[in-house]
């Protein structure tokens, strides 16, 4: 096995499907609801629309986050996400592919989604928490050991 590989093994717990409300954000919904539901690892994929969007691009030269604003309306062809541990608190993180009016696509990292209508499916994992720590070589949260 590779030295740095994770690999953790975990049964399904609860299998859903959420429509998410009219205007929020969609990475403080999730959030919200993993909160809520009490789920600390799980993935979860969804499609729908959404009114504007700030996608993030990581340069992986000054390890930080671009910006790319998305002010039209788009489809949300596709979201996959997973959700785990970050300073304690359950964490959203999400790669969206979205497209234009003329059926042009833009993606990345999902920063802020501001929602017209989406339909997740979510999937709840139970086992030892997923935990997020700090990787110097990316500069990123990445899944380890505490
Ligand atoms: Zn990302």
């Amino acid at each position: 096995m590779p030295r740095n590989l994770l690999e953790k093994n975990f049964k399904h717990g609860r299998s859903l499907l959420i429509r998410l409300d009219h205007g929020s954000d969609m990475i403080a919904e999730m959030t919200e609801i993993a909160r809520s539901l009490e789920i600390v690892t799980g993935v979860f994929n969804a499609i729908g629309a959404l009114s504007s969007a700030e996608l993030g691009y990581y340069d992986q030269v000054k390890n930080e986050y671009d910006k790319i604003a998305v002010e039209e309306p788009a489809e949300l062809v596709s979201c996959s996400g997973n959700i785990s541990v970050r300073d304690g608190q359950p964490f959203v993180h999400a790669h969206v592919v979205l497209a234009d009016r003329g059926g042009k696509i833009l993606g990345g990292h999902l920063m802020k989604g501001c929602v017209f209508a989406a339909e997740v499916y979510l999937q709840e994992l139970l086992g030892s928490p997923l935990v997020r720590v700090h990787d110097p070589t990316t500069g990123l949260k990445l899944w380890g050991e505490e």
